[in-house]
């Protein structure tokens, strides 16, 4: 059982929140050129990294608001837990931010070479 720290109540037990998955989810802002596969992958598909993780979690039995936790999902370790609306702001939060690409926003995505060729030069080093 999980100790967690809402920001606006204090240290909670658990079950007292809910977890809303994946955080920092950019929407595409070009969303009427994607592909039904690439809009697909933006709705549905969420990262499941072994490792930290960036979560949204909701005080459901408290406050019910809303705010980020950069969590282990090994060990559970609560690295940081931060509003909505801003990053991380721990080193492991901010790599754990980086690390994703559907963080991206369509402007960083564009600068950016596409995804498989990301891919393929991540494999590379
Ligand atoms: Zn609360």
């Amino acid at each position: 059982m999980l100790l967690i720290t809402c920001p606006h109540c204090g240290p909670r037990d658990e079950s007292e929140f809910s977890c809303g998955g994946e955080a920092h989810i950019a929407r595409p802002l070009a969303e009427n050129s994607l592909s039904d596969a690439e809009f697909a992958d933006y709705l549905f598909l969420r990262d499941n990294p072994k490792g930290l993780f960036l979560e949204r979690w909701r005080h459901a039995a408290g406050c019910r608001r809303w705010f980020n936790m950069a969590r282990d999902t090994v060990t559970h370790e609560i690295v940081e837990i931060y509003a909505i609306g801003s990053g991380p702001s721990s080193k492991a939060g901010m790599t754990a931010h980086a690390a994703s690409w559907r963080r991206d926003t369509a402007a960083e995505a564009a600068a950016k070479p596409p995804r498989k060729a990301r891919a393929k030069k991540d494999k590379a080093s």
